[in-house]
């Protein structure tokens, strides 16, 4: 879910904004066989549930990793609907003091599931007070203040914490370690990202060609949040100004307007990756160089453009700066120079490895 925004990055961000959150309810799979892709995580996770109810008791704590967009939400809503739990939301960001934390906690009901969206943000007192719950179900709730403060244990009933993060990497192993069952969640094939959106199309009432589909798949970003919302803007497009059938020509002339291109750059990608090409050679060039030639704070773009540029092998990053792959003056349909920073790339021409050197 990720705390939708107002202001979103562009109709390719991966965060939700006010509009997603609204329409991503009703699109949302209820049940663990309804959702498609991560196939792993759903069979991993399918034993762990049914284990779990076989001896009748709450499972493992669950902790969910991965990009925004790709269904760490969804999963937390399937786990409670699965073990005909209730579920409790919040998100770290809300649980500034201990205080915040042991409210909720020692409400808990028997079984409840408490899903915690980014968790890395939870604040240090409290994430030590969720060691104790999580481990023992017992929270130690401090009266008073200074020498004189005292802990009363409190037992808290059991129950299922599922955490949330985009960034695994930022979680103290004390808490990682808390949770018996860990997901990855992967960015989806586009012939998954094809059957969302049908599937979102059938719940929404829209008319959609599978070739429609398909070219709304392919521009997504792997990214199910993002193919739901190209196909709504690309459902405007068809009934302003076609016969309300989504068909490739139309979802093309759509996602062209929107200046979303067949791989799902946008117009921040392809400045910032001309810039590189054609003002800089291809690199290497700092960051802040970069960013002025775009015209962009310097966080827009390594938190907006850059991921997605670096995961699909355009760019890398590398301790001298920024270099773009051979593959990224094909993608500007330009010829690749003889001698560039990066050297071969891939077979197709992609960054072969990626550095990170931030
Ligand atoms: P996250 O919490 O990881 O940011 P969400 O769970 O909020 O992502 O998912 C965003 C949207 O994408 C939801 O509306 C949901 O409908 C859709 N979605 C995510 N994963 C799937 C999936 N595997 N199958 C179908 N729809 C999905």
């Amino acid at each position: 879910m990720t705390g939708p925004r107002t202001e979103p990055d562009g109709v390719v961000s991966a965060l939700a904004d006010a509009d997603d959150a609204i329409v991503e309810s009703a699109l949302r799979p209820r049940r663990l066989a309804e959702l498609i892709g991560q196939d792993r995580v759903r069979e991993q996770l399918s034993l762990v549930l049914q284990g779990a109810m076989g001896r009748r008791r709450p499972p493992d704590h669950v902790l969910l990793s991965g990009p925004p967009g790709l269904g760490k939400t969804t999963l937390a809503m399937i786990i409670a609907t699965e073990l005909g739990a209730s579920l409790r939301i919040t998100s770290g960001p809300a649980i500034e003091r201990s205080g915040d934390l042991a409210a909720i906690l020692s409400t808990l009901a028997e079984g409840e599931v408490l899903f915690i969206d980014e968790i890395h943000r939870v604040a240090r007192p409290a994430e030590e007070m969720l060691y104790l719950a999580m481990e023992d179900f017992r929270v130690d709730v401090v009266l008073g203040k200074g020498p004189g403060a005292t802990a009363i244990p409190l037992d808290i009933a059991p129950f299922t914490l599922v955490g949330a993060t985009t960034r695994a990497g930022l979680l103290p192993a004390a808490l990682r370690d808390r949770f018996g069952f860990t997901a990855h969640l992967d960015f989806y094939e586009p012939a998954e990202l094809g059957i969302i959106v049908r599937r979102s199309a059938g719940l929404l009432g829209v008319r959609l060609r599978d070739d429609g589909a398909d070219e709304i798949a392919g521009r997504s970003r792997g990214t199910p949040r993002i193919a739901n919302r190209l196909l709504r803007r690309v459902r405007d497009f068809a009934e302003v100004r076609g016969d309300g059938v989504v068909t490739r020509d139309c979802a093309r002339a759509a996602l062209d307007l929107y200046e979303v291109d067949e791989s799902g750059l946008d117009r921040l990608d392809r400045a910032v990756l001309s810039a590189l090409v054609s003002r800089f050679g291809g690199g290497p060039v700092g960051l802040s160089t970069l960013a002025v030639a775009v015209g962009e704070e310097e966080a827009t773009v390594t938190e907006v453009a850059e991921p997605f540029l670096v995961r699909v092998g355009l760019i890398a990053r590398t301790p001298r700066g920024r270099v773009a792959a051979p593959a990224a003056w094909q993608h500007l349909g330009l010829p690749v120079p003889g001698r560039i920073a990066w050297g071969p790339g891939g077979p197709d021409g992609r960054a072969a490895e990626v550095t990170l050197f931030d």
